[in-house]
């Protein structure tokens, strides 16, 4: 009943193409997109900023590694470790030159953009953090760029500090000089926000907090795979992302340093593999990167992650991220003309293919249940953003995210359902 109601159809969709990118071209790669979805409905998968998917070329260059060249890195002497150290190493290049580090050292393969603030939170927030000191974050950060420094605060007695934002979902940047003190000693920021899709101005950012003397983390976990980071252009200090938002798989992410900070920084982990030496008593670690990599690393995650660089590299994040500011201006259309919506965070100029958004006397919830009797992926909840639901006075919204494989029929199917959803809520 509900169905024959609805307009959208379980066909295929259709792509519009821009200048160097065909969406359905590369559709194609993606073997799960043609996943059928309650049996019926072709998977609009609207939850990028959650995960992207794969395409098959990471996937069959996981599977060749487990079938041709599996064994365990830096240890053996045998060619099939030699095999695997290579390209592990070779992965270590691939991201080094994805985000322009001056030395693939300055690499450090973790499990995740959470293990990354961890590392750096435990490791140089130990070694340099006294109390009294301020951390400066934001409103709009993830749970993984927040509890990691308030455990550091809890074992240092530091000081937490919140840069605000506006209602319009950007940085408070007014009063930015106030809330870089004498006893700030980082800004651990995200460059783009995972519910507002927020941009932030990270250039100025890192620029003003260096001219305090303040160091800056940038959780590139929504940029990266979006926009792009160039490390040296910006002159980071530290910067995390995760694999798996970046056409990658799961369990591998990337802390970069700068060396100069890596090099005094003391292991985080201990074990083999991160070692020069081991005495009874004591040890001394090894140099870069492997000091901070202990224990057998994710090898194979690691290669697969290389692979999906090759394959942004030949999409091209510039095309990527144009092609995704038409979606988003499309959502926003869409959206608006639903009506009783209302759409968290600033206009589709100022932000990445992200789209919050909450619904007149509907829980988001219901919302995405609803989305998904028609094969609609979309997140409700507070997507590990407490604060900043609590700063926009919400305990939940509705997050549709983009990524280049999605197409404008996708929005348009998501306006319908959303239209739908109202009905229902009207009928009961
Ligand atoms: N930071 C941001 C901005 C995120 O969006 C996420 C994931 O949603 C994370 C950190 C955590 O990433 P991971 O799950 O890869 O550790």
């Amino acid at each position: 009943m509900m169905d024959k109601a609805l307009k959208i159809t379980p066909e295929a969709t259709t792509g519009k193409k821009i200048p160097g990118l065909d969406p359905l071209g590369l559709r194609a790669d993606f073997p799960i997109l043609s996943t059928l979805v309650h049996e019926k409905w072709p998977l609009v998968y609207l939850d990028n900023a959650a995960t992207t998917q794969r395409p098959r070329q990471v996937i069959d260059s996981m599977v060749d590694v487990y079938e041709t060249k599996n064994a365990n890195v830096h240890r053996g002497i045998h060619w099939l470790s030699e095999q695997s150290t290579n390209l592990y190493e070779e992965a270590r290049n691939k991201v080094s030159k994805f985000i322009n580090a001056a030395d693939s050292r300055e690499i450090i393969f973790t499990r995740g953009t959470t293990e990354g603030i961890n590392l750096v939170a435990r490791s140089w927030g130990d070694a340099n953090i006294r109390a009294g000191d301020e951390i400066l974050l934001t409103e709009m950060e993830h749970h993984a760029n927040i509890v990691p420094w308030q455990q550091l605060a809890e074992r240092t007695g530091a000081i937490i500090r919140w840069l605000p934002i506006t209602d319009e979902g950007h940085l408070a940047l007014d009063n930015l000089e106030s809330y870089l003190g004498p006893r700030t000693r980082l800004l651990a920021v995200t460059e783009i926000s995972n519910v507002l899709g927020t941009i932030n101005p990270v250039a100025e950012l890192i620029e003003r907090a260096h001219a305090q003397g303040i160091l800056v983390l940038l959780d590139a976990a929504q940029s990266v795979a979006h926009r792009g980071v160039d490390v040296r252009q910006l002159g980071a200090d530290f910067v995390v992302f995760g694999g798996h938002k970046m056409l990658g798989p799961t369990g591998i992410g990337v802390l970069y340093g700068r060396s100069k900070l890596l090099k005094a920084m003391p292991p985080f982990i201990g074990g083999g593999g991160m070692i020069r030496r081991v005495r009874k008593d004591g040890f001394e670690p090894a140099d870069l990167p492997l000091k901070f990599e202990a224990g057998t690393p994710p090898i194979v995650e690691a290669i697969g992650l290389g692979v999906a660089i090759d394959y942004l590299d030949r999409v091209g994040l510039p095309a990527i991220h144009q092609y995704e500011q038409m979606l988003t201006t499309r959502a926003h259309e869409v959206l608006q003309a639903v009506g009783d919506v209302r759409i968290i965070g600033p206009s589709p100029r100022d932000k990445i293919g992200i789209v919050s958004f909450v619904m007149r006397g509907i829980h988001a919830h219901d919302i995405a249940q609803i989305l998904d009797r028609y094969g609609i992926a979309v997140r409700a909840g507070h997507h590990c953003t407490m604060p900043l639901h609590k700063r926009l006075g919400l305990t939940a919204t509705t997050r549709a995210s983009f990524y280049f494989y999605n197409t404008l029929d996708e929005i348009d199917k998501l306006g319908t359902a959303l239209e739908e959803t109202k009905k229902i809520f009207r009928r009961r």
